[in-house]
């Protein structure tokens, strides 16, 4: 059986509480069974979304969490206190967290380990720049990330890998479906080798989705969903997304 559909927004470092009426027009649009809709707003938003929510099926997560419990981290939040205000899922390794603050393979699979043990599903990013696709460096790229970003114990359940050309984000360009799905096949096979239920792992294309090409990304081969950045900021995007999973 294939994994679930995953329509995952990833609002950065956008947002406020007036902002969480959208997601009153989200939760009157239900996804298709068989569907998940995920929000990573600013983690101070989360505990007032989780409020919004209810039992509602929207999940929330953070985007991202310090590798340790707890501690001396000034500025920090660990992987229990995302889950304490209600998250589920963790973004990890995001291009913009590799490139503003220097997170390496393997600090991202410390941290995906600190939030598998706190309950938390980690949406672990890995993805080529463009003068890496230029020198024809893309899968040597995406196998090395994902060999060195995923912790020991990583399941189908605990681990999502999210698909993120760092040249497609925030661009307006996406790759060729045919890319895509070269990327997508990589992964599902890399997996094999590490997680025994990889056909079950779920794999995101994450980079410029829009509701203009969300149908046609999610009919790619081994894509199971999208990590959506400025289209997720408004219902009005973020809809027909879903709708499109
Ligand atoms: P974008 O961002 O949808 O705005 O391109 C995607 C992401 O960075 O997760």
């Amino acid at each position: 059986m294939a994994p679930r559909k995953l329509a995952a927004g990833n609002w950065k470092m956008n947002g406020n509480l007036a902002a969480l009426d959208e997601i009153d027009v989200l939760i009157a649009a239900q996804p298709a069974p068989g569907c998940d809709v995920l929000i990573c707003p600013p983690a101070v938003l989360l505990h007032p979304l989780k409020a919004r929510v209810g039992d509602k099926a929207i999940a929330l997560g953070g985007q991202d969490c310090h590798a340790k419990a707890s501690g001396a981290h000034t500025g920090d939040i660990s992987a229990a206190q995302l889950k304490d205000a209600g998250a589920a899922f963790v973004i990890l390794g995001h291009s913009e967290r590799r490139a503003d603050h220097g997170e390496t393979d393997a600090v991202v699979a410390a941290k995906a380990a600190a939030a598998h043990d706190a309950g938390l599903t980690a949406i672990i990013c890995v993805g080529e720049t463009e003068a890496q696709r230029d020198n024809g460096q893309t899968l040597a790229l995406i196998a090395s990330q994902l060999d060195g970003s995923i912790p020991e114990g990583a399941t189908a359940t605990n681990t999502v890998i999210a698909y993120e050309p760092v040249w497609a984000i925030g661009t307006g360009r996406t790759p060729t479906n045919d890319q895509i799905a070269e990327v997508h096949a990589l992964l599902r096979e890399r997996l094999g080798g590490r997680i025994e239920d990889a056909a079950q792992v779920r794999l995101l294309y994450g980079g410029s989705v829009k509701p203009g090409n969300a149908a046609e990304i999610f009919a790619i081969a081994n894509v199971d969903g999208a990590l959506v950045g400025g289209a997720s900021l408004k219902a009005a995007d973020f809809g027909p997304i879903i709708a499109a999973l």
